[in-house]
């Protein structure tokens, strides 16, 4: 086994990161379409976590003290947020 030099894993990293903000137009509508599929899961997930939360106590409280329908707790906020 040889051992992996830094220089040689630095160089693949700036080649990947190049070509990320390459401007690729084939490349740009396949990541575009990407975004969108995730947009879309997000939003699914995001109707389960507000169904969750319409029985969360922890949501209803959050809810009551920000005023905010929308509130959510720090539990359902972060599955909103995607973690
Ligand atoms: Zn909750």
């Amino acid at each position: 086994m040889s051992h992996n030099k830094p220089p040689k894993h630095l160089g693949s990293d700036v080649q990947r990161l190049k070509q990320k903000a390459g401007w690729d137009p084939a490349k740009h509508v396949r990541a575009d379409a990407h975004e969108q599929l995730r947009g879309l899961d997000q939003e699914i997930k995001n109707q389960k976590v507000y169904a969750q939360a319409d029985s969360c106590p922890a949501c209803l409280l959050a809810q009551q003290e920000s005023n905010d329908p929308s509130a959510l707790c720090d539990t359902h906020l972060q599955q909103a947020l995607g973690f």
